[in-house]
């Protein structure tokens, strides 16, 4: 018996715990496909854990904490290792906290309707188990069959029916969690005051451990209807999507791939990514010996398929829509879309590639294991950003990539205001490295290569660097150029919570990379903006507006009214000032809860009470670790005051879509624990690391 799993069973001895060699191995790791390459080369789990834990209550897990925060032993919080940003990737004195024996449904209340579960429940039998009572999570990502509620929070998860549901973040209630020091919280969302819930949404195993989550429902569909549209460029297919989002419809699924992806949809029926051309009888040359040399000269392969006359020849751009819930609604919601995206020029492909995409939903993903043995590797990168800047965000990551692999794009996720696009591509290794260096250390090198120019070309272009798959370890080293000073307060956070620094060292924030001191906020997009004042600037493409803090909410309004546009808020006094309306938590604003795939402050910048600024990019849903929009927005001006934020307004006139009803308390009053939580973060901000 080691020191780690002897000491773990003598103070917890009912605690399940394993230090097995084939234990040790399977919880090495998640699915960074970086770590696939090092397999395929014959590392296999370098970094093994020092023991395994298998807590099956919240008072375990807690004690457990405890126990490390005593020993100073880190834990790393494990859900299913579905991730692909390397979130896992334990040390020999660590010990990896598989949640996954925490799987009850503590309580299902169909009147408001919500569901308490606990943090290891898996999501396919979780929503099974929702459907036979008549309602639905809306929560379907693509690995739901091999991933948890726990990775779900952690890494700000998103479903193929954002559509309609939105994401994770946008389901969630409430947490109950262990912090650092082993005190149980429990962490309510509200309108007005502090709402610390979306500081833990995307913290990565690194402030908390969640145990259990408290999601809104919505009643099962008892129907669905399905339309596929075609256009000649990928362009047009995105104004589209933009339009019947900001019309206020709102189908669970609205997936536009670019010509090349669009033609491997058709050719199999939907739903495709570079993972699933690696199906046994689709990779060139079966042997791989084809499929290298294609790889080998990606510029020129890029080139060829992303050019205007290729676009035509594949068949252009192809949108999938599927609009769900009852025969009314559905159907409605696809006869309105066919007006817009037919008005806009888009061609009736049928029904037919969307029922297509429906029923092999899940059948993508999971099969990348035949192109590494073949030799060469697939990846994938998914960025957000508003949809004035979409097309440079979307070309100069296409581009950066195409410079290294092949590569290939759908737009998976869209809001009133911006959108996701998801880049898939594969590469191989570099003839003249390979000859050098041997051929899986000349594909890692590819591999970096790749990943550093587009991270780098995403940060340039204004983007967030993730949508939904999170930062890691993999992004860690890039995320201070997004967040500037916003990664000294995750620090913050980090020392609030976790004061030890015992769980998940290493993750979302990388070693001490030091911040800048001054504002990273990107330049924004001039095209579409309407300048109506030197403080409110429209940005009519995303319907946002960009107000500075000290505008009263009258003028705003009037300024918007001019342009045809509101902030459609009942607002307590026409007099308040924006800041001191977000400060309050924004009152007399829309309920979140009306329509998931909507919120109110896209970003913004701020300066914190010790005068540091900070600036949080315009971005329609990030993952880059906790939110810290929470500090700023319902906080009543403790950690710092709105200078400049950028707001959701509407085209007056169109209806605003409301969603299935909830009924829960809006405002529960703050916890003790929220409350001790506030103080130390308070008291954290006010700390600085000396630079
Ligand atoms: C084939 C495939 C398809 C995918 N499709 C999607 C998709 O459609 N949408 C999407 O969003 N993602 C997708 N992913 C990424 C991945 O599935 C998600 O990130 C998922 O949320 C991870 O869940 P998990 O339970 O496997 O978490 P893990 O991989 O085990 O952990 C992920 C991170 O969360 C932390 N963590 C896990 N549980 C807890 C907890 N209880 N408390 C605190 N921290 C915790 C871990 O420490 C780690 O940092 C896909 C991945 C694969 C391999």
């Amino acid at each position: 018996m080691t020191s780690l799993r002897g000491a773990l069973s003598r103070a917890l001895p009912a605690l399940r715990a394993s230090e097995d060699e084939a234990d040790r191995v399977a919880y090495a790791r998640d699915l960074w496909p970086r770590e696939h390459l090092a397999v395929r080369a014959g590392h296999p789990a370098e970094h093994r854990p020092g023991a395994i834990a298998w807590p099956t209550s919240t008072s375990e897990v807690a004690n457990l904490v405890r126990w490390g925060c005593a020993e100073g032993v880190p834990l790393i919080p494990f859900g299913a290792g579905s991730g692909v940003c390397a979130g896992i990737r334990p040390h020999g004195g660590a010990v990896v906290v598989d949640l996954k024996r925490m799987a009850r449904v503590r309580r299902l209340d169909p009147e408001a309707p919500l569901v308490e579960v606990e943090a290891g429940h898996m999501g396919v039998p979780l929503e099974r188990r929702l459907n036979r009572s008549g309602f639905t999570l809306g929560h379907f990502p693509s690995s739901i069959l091999c991933s948890t509620v726990g990775g779900w929070i952690a890494t700000r998860s998103a479903g193929q029916c954002s559509g309609m549901y939105g994401k994770i973040e946008d389901m969630t209630v409430a947490l109950e969690c262990v912090t650092g020091q082993g005190e149980t919280v429990s962490f309510s969302r509200r309108t007005s005051g502090p709402d610390l819930v979306p500081l833990i949404l995307g913290s990565e195993g690194t402030l908390a451990i969640v145990t259990s989550a408290t999601f809104r429902l919505h009643p099962e569909p008892t129907t669905r209807a399905f339309g596929s549209w075609s256009f000649p460029t990928t362009e047009r297919g995105w104004e589209a999507m933009r339009t019947i989002f900001q019309r206020g419809l709102r189908p669970a699924i609205a997936r536009l791939y670019d010509p090349f992806d669009a033609m491997l949809a058709r050719q199999r029926g939907g739903h495709s990514d570079l993972r699933e051309t690696n199906g046994r009888e689709r990779v060139p040359g079966r042997g791989g010996a084809a499929l290298r040399a294609i790889l080998g000269r990606p510029r020129a392969l890029n080139d060829l398929l992303h050019s205007r006359a290729a676009a035509r020849a594949l068949g252009g751009a192809l949108l999938v829509v599927v609009f769900e819930g009852s025969v009314e609604s559905a159907s409605q919601g696809l006869e309105q879309t066919r007006g817009i995206v037919e008005a806009m020029r888009g061609t009736w492909e049928g029904d037919a590639p969307a029922r297509r995409w429906m029923e092999r939903r899940y059948a993508v993903s999971y099969r990348q294991a035949p192109v590494f043995a073949n030799g060469s590797f697939v990846d994938t990168f998914e960025v957000a950003t508003r949809w004035s800047d979409l097309g440079r965000l979307y070309e100069s990551v296409r581009r950066a990539l195409g410079d290294h692999v092949f590569v290939m794009a759908h737009f998976s996720h869209a809001y009133p205001d911006g959108c996701c696009v998801y880049f898939s591509f594969a590469g191989s290794a570099d003839a003249k490295e390979a000859r050098d260096l041997g051929w899986d250390e000349a594909c890692g090198r590819t591999y970096d290569r790749t990943w550093n120019a587009a991270l780098a070309a995403a940060v340039e272009a204004g983007g967030t660097l993730a949508h939904h798959h999170g930062v890691g370890r993999s992004k860690a080293p890039r995320l201070p150029a997004e967040l500037g000073v916003g990664i000294d307060v995750v620090r913050a956070l980090m020392q609030a919570f976790d004061p030890k620094g015992i769980l998940n060292p290493g993750n979302l924030v990388a070693g001490e990379a030091t911040s800048t001191s001054t504002s990273t906020s990107t330049s924004t997009s001039t095209s579409t903006s309407t300048s109506t004042s030197t403080s409110i600037h429209v940005d009519r493409q995303s319907l946002l507006v960009s107000v500075e803090g000290g505008v009263d909410l009258a003028s705003l309004e009037r300024t918007l009214n001019d342009a045809g546009l509101t902030i459609a808020a009942v607002v307590p006094s026409p007099a308040l000032s924006v800041a001191q309306w977000l400060a309050w938590g924004a009152p007399g604003s829309r309920d979140r809860w009306l329509d998931p795939v909507d919120h109110l402050v896209a970003g913004l910048d701020a300066t914190l009470v010790d005068g540091r600024r900070i600036s949080i990019r315009p971005a329609p849903r990030r993952a880059v670790g906790p939110d810290l929009v929470a500090l700023l927005v319902g906080a009543n001006g403790r950690f710092g005051l709105v200078e400049r934020a950028w707001l959701r307004v509407h085209e007056r006139g169109v209806p605003l879509p409301t969603s299935a009803s909830f009924e829960h308390e809006r405002d529960i009053a703050l916890g003790p624990g929220e409350g001790a939580l506030l103080d130390a973060i308070e008291r954290c901000l006010a700390w600085r690391p000396p630079h």
